[in-house]
């Protein structure tokens, strides 16, 4: 079966280029076996082959991506690993407290075994314990806190509350007036985390990037996968390759292909710190869900998050890059007015992978062949978890996570695709015109 193409991206996330030219790629140019082979190295891929590596030592695991690892979608995200990555502002969000509660669970997993590489292996990734602040610029968006406090309350989540001179003393930016901080969410520099670790990967595992599976024969026994320069005969097929999952022959037209934006600053001077009152790193997180996310990193960039497009194909072009650039253009000019003269260095975009029904893969798809995806719009911690307890299925181990995970609904169709397009670009723009300030 053939498999559509992987889109290169037409732009570099900033994260990826502060890290300096990187080594060439090697992608595979023989034909090899293996007992295990991963498509996709972004936080399911790369977590799945290490832990396939960790707890089958004996066996031969192989990494692919067709493109570089940590200028993924994976590697462009903001960098917030969230504990709790339900909506809290959704109003029906507390009801759910055994989903809250299995929610937590996998998503602590994927957090501690990101911890365990940081810690054990000394992959270095600016890792910061701050915690996110939820915060508010209009009078909707403390609305959207007071809401979310309560929801916190019934699950009997930890938070505080910050007032004006609080937030802003943090952020330096007069923008906000209240917000409210949550503890527990972990934040890193994903490309520096994802190139790291794919150095630190045990030695069983070999990693071929810019290295697309084009072609798959799936039998019983032998997965026959075929990339543009080799070909991959292996016992185990393991799919993490987010979107294209669905081009593989399994939940056929399911995904939702919606694209965020992001830009990123070069490192302000000591003397434009003080300019802006930045004093230390920070990660905001919108009141409102289209609002805009903000980090101050460790290497003194501010880096901004907005915007939600439908990606038809999978694909966003350089002109969709430079429209959600002037959006953030405005959303710089907004906090930091004294700054924003200097501008963006890199301005880039990232695929997420949504179901109408919120569903996920999960599991076994055929004989020999396991899939996860669909990270609907928050991956880091989750995406760990998956990857991790899909290696761990595949091996024949039960966990906690395994039963919750196999147990989510899977994604179905919904509507037809021209009708989502359509529904997606209309709630899209309406949502982001009503989050105003926020955005
Ligand atoms: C700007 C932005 C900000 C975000 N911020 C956050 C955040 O702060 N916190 C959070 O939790 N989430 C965030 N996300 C979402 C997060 O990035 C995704 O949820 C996450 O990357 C999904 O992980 P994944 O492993 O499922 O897929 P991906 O990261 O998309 O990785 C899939 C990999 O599969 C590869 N692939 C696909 N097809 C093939 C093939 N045929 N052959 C070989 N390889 C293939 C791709 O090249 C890719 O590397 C953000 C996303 C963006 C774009």
């Amino acid at each position: 079966m053939k498999i559509q193409s992987v889109q290169m991206e037409p732009t570099d996330s900033g994260w990826y280029a502060a890290l300096g030219k990187q080594p060439a790629a090697k992608p595979l140019k023989t034909d090899i076996a293996c007992d295990y082979l991963v498509v996709g190295g972004g936080w399911m891929g790369i977590h799945c082959a290490r832990r396939l590596a960790e707890l089958a030592p004996q066996a031969s695991v192989v990494l692919i991506d067709a493109g570089r690892i940590g200028n993924n979608a994976a590697g462009r995200c903001a960098g917030f690993a969230i504990d709790l990555a339900h909506n809290p502002r959704n109003p029906h969000f507390a009801e759910d407290l055994r989903g809250n509660a299995e929610e937590l669970h996998v998503n602590s997993e994927g957090i501690d075994y990101i911890r365990s590489a940081v810690e054990g292996a000394g992959v270095d990734c600016d890792w910061d314990e701050g915690g996110k602040y939820h915060s508010a610029a209009t009078k909707r968006g403390r609305q959207c806190l007071d809401e979310m406090a309560r929801a916190l309350d019934v699950i009997g989540k930890e938070y505080r509350w910050l007032e004006r001179d609080e937030i802003c003393q943090l952020t330096g930016s007069e923008h906000y007036f209240s917000a409210l901080h949550t503890p527990g969410t972990i934040l890193l520099q994903p490309a520096k985390y994802l190139v790291n670790l794919m150095k630190a990967l045990p030695e069983n595992v070999q990693v071929y990037e810019k290295t697309p599976l084009v072609d798959v024969e799936y039998g019983r026994g032998e997965q026959f996968c075929q990339t543009p320069q080799g070909t991959i005969r292996t016992s185990q097929l393991l799919l993490c390759n987010a979107a294209y999952l669905t081009k593989c022959g399994f939940f056929p037209n399911t995904a939702i292909p919606v694209y965020t934006y992001a830009s990123m600053t070069r490192p302000l001077t000591e003397e434009e710190m003080q300019q802006a009152g930045l004093h230390r790193p920070y990660g905001v997180i919108p009141a409102e869900s289209f609002g805009t996310t903000m980090r101050f990193t460790h290497d003194r960039r501010l880096f901004l998050r907005n915007v939600y497009s439908y990606a038809r194909g999978f694909r966003s072009t350089r002109s969709d890059v430079e429209a959600a650039h002037s959006k953030h253009v405005i959303a710089f000019e907004r906090r930091y007015p004294q700054l924003a003269q200097i501008g963006y260095e890199h301005s880039w975009g990232g695929l997420l992978v949504m179901a109408h029904n919120g569903g996920m893969v999960f599991g076994q798809l055929a004989d020999g062949v396991y899939g996860a995806a669909f990270c609907n719009g928050t991956g880091v911690a989750r995406g760990t978890a998956f990857g991790k307890a899909l290696a761990e299925m595949a091996l024949g181990q039960q966990s906690r996570s395994i039963d919750i995970l196999k147990g989510r609904p899977k994604p179905d169709r919904g509507y037809p695709a021209f009708l989502t397009e359509m529904g997606v670009r209309a709630t899209t723009r309406y949502r982001f015109w009503r989050a105003g300030l926020e955005t």
